[in-house]
């Protein structure tokens, strides 16, 4: 079938998605009752669907296009690439340019620790690498049975058998037989959830502590690394106390485990500086990078290996039996290059440092009036509204009701799109978002709040 987006309708684009196409984390049978939206192209920060709709995408298609859509240096360096060298693997001692030119791109913009990179095609690639080279590095240094990696629940790493194992996601557990063996968790740093009668700088501390615990309990001796996200996004946009970070630090140092930081959604300005770790004072050894470094033109991730690992690695070394067939891929590498460029053209980082982060966090606080609003977090470009039953004491809404879903429901029919993270709604906007339309944004999140506590008073649910 050779037919162009123009010639087929919405209906027909539904019907050929339904009869073959698996979606991510997906009921295929519900899908396939309702109907998939069809997205036909983007300008910006907007999303155009095959019925004629503007979307604003609040979400950064899934927290990646940094830069928005439709920037012509992009599309011109990946033209330019494919036309000079589409692939060339960096597998039997040979390299391309752009991959060359990226890593040393990605060691001038990163902490100074990191001098060296290995590329992967995803996040959950970048993890698996992650998994691999500690306990690599460990046994370089003669002590294998340091094999156990500390990560959270309700975080996420990625979907493939060790990124899911890192993640704390039950749901994602319950399906393979994850966790694989040597990954435990611990209580993430949800203040809302867990911290309620403490300060969030007194939550903060106490959470922190939870992993000296978990490491006594596990046996200090046993354990290769901690990973965290500097923000959880896909668990809510759970933005931790100041406090937690510089502790979760001080005790990696004290028991000499590496600090793991996934920034594939936190890094390349998300937060308002480039990583997450110097947003939140840390010095990780190690921290996984993918969406925003392409701002998710083309798919590339990768793992930014500090000095600590990597002058094991490369000193004591012999071959470190793992890689991918697109590890610096050099369209994707390209890519990655033109978009960090522009990044420090444009000065994006700065402007969400300075300007756009603090008037979002502005516009988030005055939502706090809303009847619906129990808690409302922002870090840099992303943010997270908690619809509760009762304002006071944060009690929620019964999970059947599934508020999240009526609210983003709401929030589609307005031409927002906005995630639910059960009654988290969150919010991840391309970088490039000017106060205008951060004005637009708050209308529409504003109209879906009020239509669902009008859904909300009609069934009596409050
Ligand atoms: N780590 C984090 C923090 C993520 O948010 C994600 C994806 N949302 C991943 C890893 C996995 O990345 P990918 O989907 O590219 O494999």
């Amino acid at each position: 079938m050779n037919q162009t987006t123009r010639t087929r309708s919405t209906q027909e684009w539904q019907r050929a998605d339904a009869a073959h196409f698996l979606h991510p984390f997906t009921d295929f049978q519900s899908l396939a009752r309702k109907g998939s939206r069809i997205i036909t192209r983007a300008e910006g920060i907007y999303l155009h669907d095959s019925e004629g709709h503007k979307i604003l995408d609040a979400m950064s298609g899934l927290w990646c296009v940094n830069v928005g859509y439709g920037r012509q240096e992009l599309v011109e360096a990946a033209t330019r690439q494919l036309q000079e060298l589409p692939f060339y693997n960096a597998f039997f001692q040979t390299a391309t340019p752009p991959a060359i030119e990226l890593a040393e791109l990605l060691a001038e913009v990163t902490p100074p620790q990191f001098k060296h990179v290995f590329f992967s095609g995803s996040g959950s690639e970048g993890n698996d690498t992650v998994v691999r080279m500690v306990r690599r590095y460990w046994d370089l240094l003669g002590q294998p049975q340091r094999h156990v990696i500390i990560s959270r629940k309700n975080a996420y790493h990625g979907s493939t058998m060790a990124g899911a194992s890192l993640g704390g996601m039950g749901g994602m557990h319950a399906q393979g037989g994850l966790p694989i063996p040597g990954i435990v968790h611990m209580e993430q740093p949800y203040w809302h959830e867990l911290g309620r009668g403490l300060s969030r700088d007194e939550f903060g501390r106490v959470a922190a502590g939870w992993l000296e615990a978990k490491i006594l309990e596990v046996g200090a001796d046993q354990v290769a690394a901690f990973i965290g996200e500097p923000v959880q996004g896909a668990g809510g946009v759970i933005v931790p106390p100041e406090t937690y970070w510089p502790e979760i630090q001080r005790i990696c140092d004290k028991y000499g485990i590496l600090l793991v930081s996934d920034e594939v959604i936190c890094g390349f300005g998300r937060t308002g500086q480039w990583f997450g770790c110097e947003r939140f004072g840390t010095r990780p050894d190690l921290m996984t990078f993918a969406k925003g470094v392409t701002s998710g033109y083309i798919p590339l991730g990768g793992v930014m290996v500090g000095d600590r690992v990597a002058n094991v690695l490369i000193e004591r070394g012999g071959e470190f039996n793992h890689g991918y067939t697109y590890s610096g891929h050099p369209v994707a590498c390209a890519v990655a290059v033109a978009n960090i460029r522009l990044i420090q053209r444009e000065g994006l980082v700065e402007r969400v440092r300075d300007d756009t982060g603090p008037y979002l966090a502005e516009c988030f606080d005055a939502l706090r009036d809303h009847p619906l609003v129990g808690e409302v977090q922002t870090c840099g470009l992303m943010g997270a509204v908690l619809l509760v039953k009762d304002k006071a004491s944060g009690a929620p809404f019964p999970e059947a009701l599934e508020l999240g879903m009526v609210c983003r429901g709401h929030c589609f029919g307005n031409g927002l799109v906005m995630r639910a993270v059960g009654d988290r709604m969150i919010i991840a906007p391309p970088l490039v978002m000017t106060r205008a339309q951060i004005d637009d944004m708050l209308v529409l999140i504003r109209r879906a709040l009020d239509l669902t506590l009008a859904d909300a008073q009609r069934n009596g649910w409050l």
